[in-house]
C-alpha cells in the first residue's frame, strides 16, 4: 500500500474540507508515493511517537492534533515542532493528521465518546451552513432516469438516512443551433422545442467538480443546461459536538461516575450539582466551551467537554451541568476509532495505537 491509498480513504472518512480554518489536517510530511510497511496511531505526534516508530518499523504515523499548526521557518531543532518533523524526514517517515475534520463529522470523535458514554440518538449539536449545493438541470425526457442516476453515483441526492433525493418536473426547452453547432436533435438555424425534465438534486459542495463530470457526461446535448446555487441549508452530518441521550435519565452522582469509569479519567472538574436527572447529553471532545449555548438551546441536562477556564464554568446559570474532564482524556478513544475504520477497510495492513501516554497534563494527588 502507498501512503495516498490510506490518505484518500481517511480523506473520504473525514474530508479535509470539514476541517476548521485554523487547522492543518492532512498529510503534513512524506512522498504520497511512498510505499507504507507499518502505521503508528496516536492522538499527540511527539518525539517519542516518532522513537517508538522507528523502533517498531512503522513508516507512517496517523495522529488526531497535526505536529505543525503553523509556518516553520528554520529547521534546527528549538523546539519540538521543528525535532519531530526534522526526525521523521530523516527517517522517512510520513506525518498525517486528521483532526477537526474527523471532530466535525457525524461518525468521527464524538460519536465515539457518545458510544463510551452509553448514549444513543446522536446527532451533529451544530450543524455547519453553507457546506450544501443545490444543480438544477433541463434533461430531454428520455435521458432524465440516465442522467438523474449518475448524480447520485456521483453522490448526489443523500440527505439524512435518505439517498436517491431529486424533485423533477416536465417542461419544453428550445434552442436554435448555428451553422457550427452539432445538435443533438434538431437542425441548425431552426428554433427547436424539446420536451424536456427539470431534475434538481442536492449535494455537498465539495463534490462539485464530479458532479459536473458526471453531468457532463450522461447529458446527451453538446451545450448543457445547468444552474449550481450555493444553499444556505444546515449539513445535518457535519458540525460541532455531538447531542445524544440515555435510555434511562440518570443521577448527577450516577453521570459523574459513568464519566469517570468510561473516559478513565482521574479528575472531572464540573459546575455545582443541582440534584437533577440527567438524560440529554452534549459531548465535544477537546475545547468545547464555545458549543456551551448550543448544548443549552436543545437542552441538554449536562455538557462533556475540556479545557474549560473558570469564568465559562458560571454560564451554565445552574441550568446545565458543564463537566470538564480533560482533553487527553475526552479524545483518547479517537485512537480505537482510528485503528477500527482503517483495520476494516484493509484488515491485511499492519496497524497499531501507540503505547506513549502523549497526555501534556500529569495530576498530582497530594
Ligand atoms: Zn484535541
Amino acid at each position: 500500500m502507498i501512503v495516498s491509498e490510506l490518505t484518500q480513504y481517511l480523506e473520504n472518512v473525514a474530508p479535509l474540507a470539514y476541517q476548521e480554518s485554523y487547522d492543518n489536517s492532512g498529510l503534513i510530511v512524506g512522498d504520497r508515493n511512498m510505499a507504507v510497511t507499518k502505521i503508528l496511531i496516536s492522538l499527540d505526534c511527539t518525539e517519542e511517537v516518532v522513537n517508538e516508530a522507528i523502533e517498531i518499523g512503522a513508516n507512517m504515523i496517523v495522529s488526531h492534533h497535526p505536529i505543525v499548526f503553523s509556518g516553520l521557518k528554520k529547521f534546527n531543532g528549538k523546539n519540538y515542532v521543528e525535532r519531530v518533523v526534522m526526525k521523521a524526514i530523516k527517517n522517512d517517515i510520513a506525518l498525517y493528521a486528521i483532526h477537526t475534520n474527523l471532530d466535525n463529522v457525524s461518525h468521527g470523535v464524538n460519536l465515539k465518546i457518545t458510544e463510551r458514554l452509553g448514549l444513543e440518538n446522536a446527532k451533529i449539536l451544530e450543524p455547519k451552513k453553507s457546506l450544501l449545493s443545490k444543480l438544477v438541470t433541463f434533461v430531454p425526457n428520455e435521458h432524465a432516469a440516465n442522467v438523474r442516476d449518475q448524480l447520485f453515483a456521483a453522490g448526489a441526492g443523500h440527505i439524512g438516512n435518505y439517498s436517491e433525493c431529486s424533485f423533477n418536473a416536465e417542461g419544453y426547452g428550445t434552442f436554435k443551433g448555428n451553422d457550427y453547432s452539432n445538435a443533438f436533435v434538431g437542425e441548425k438555424n431552426i428554433t427547436h422545442t424539446e420536451p424536456e425534465t427539470r431534475i434538481e438534486v442536492m449535494f455537498p459542495s465539495r463534490l462539485e467538480p464530479s458532479i459536473l463530470k458526471a453531468l457532463k457526461k450522461a447529458h446527451p446535448y453538446e451545450e448543457v443546461a445547468y444552474d449550481i446555487i450555493g444553499i444556505e441549508n444546515e449539513h445535518q452530518e457535519v458540525g460541532s459536538g455531538m447531542i445524544a441521550e440515555f435510555k434511562e435519565a440518570v443521577s448527577e452522582v450516577e453521570f459523574l461516575n459513568i464519566l469517570s469509569k468510561s473516559l478513565n479519567t482521574p479528575v472531572i472538574r464540573h459546575t455545582a450539582l443541582q440534584n437533577k436527572m440527567i438524560k440529554k447529553v452534549a459531548v465535544c471532545g477537546g475545547s468545547g466551551s464555545f458549543l456551551l449555548n448550543s448544548a443549552m438551546k436543545n437542552n441538554a441536562d449536562a455538557f462533556v467537554t475540556a479545557d474549560y477556564k473558570y469564568h465559562q464554568f458560571f454560564d451554565a446559570e445552574g441550568k446545565i451541568l458543564i463537566c470538564d474532564v480533560g482533553h487527553y482524556e475526552s479524545e483518547q478513544f479517537t485512537m480505537e476509532l482510528l485503528l477500527e475504520k482503517i483495520q476494516k477497510k484493509f484488515p491485511t495492513f499492519a496497524v497499531c495505537l501507540t503505547k506513549c501516554n502523549t497526555n501534556a497534563v500529569h495530576y498530582f494527588k497530594g
